[in-house]
């Protein structure tokens, strides 16, 4: 689910980033055609509007690309805490399917007590920070 989540942010991201480009783009060419325009000439005022058009799309998108570049996505796995009944050794490691907890995973290979799951965590990172 974080994986789709992420791809999503990511084509969100790319979206709004190239359309910021190429309205970036179009506000240089349509400068540079302006220049070369005669400032008498009717084509002038038609390519500002063309240009404040751009100028709004440039802002829009580049808002949107600082959004979704802002966004932070929780990442959250689930780790086990491991003990041993018999001198309390932990250890973690990634659940594996059909794991609960006070199931007993084996031997401790250091008093050869049995071990158990003592709990089941859900670890969170990359919280989103406050501003
Ligand atoms: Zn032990």
């Amino acid at each position: 689910m974080t994986a789709d989540l992420k791809k999503k942010r990511l084509q969100a991201l790319i979206f709004y980033t190239v359309l910021f480009i190429l309205s970036v783009i179009g506000i240089i060419v349509t400068t540079f055609i302006g220049l070369t325009l005669n400032p008498e000439s009717p084509e002038v005022p038609n390519l500002m509007v063309f240009q404040a058009m751009m100028f709004i799309l440039a802002f829009f998108t580049g808002m949107e690309a600082w959004k979704y570049y802002n966004i932070k996505i929780p990442e959250i796995r689930l780790i086990e805490l491991i003990k041993c009944s018999g001198c309390g050794y932990v250890e973690t490691r990634m659940p594996k399917k059909g794991d609960y907890v006070f199931k007993k995973v084996g031997k401790c290979l250091k008093c050869g007590g049995e071990l158990y799951i003592e709990s089941i965590l859900r670890e969170v990172k990359n919280v989103k920070a406050g501003r």
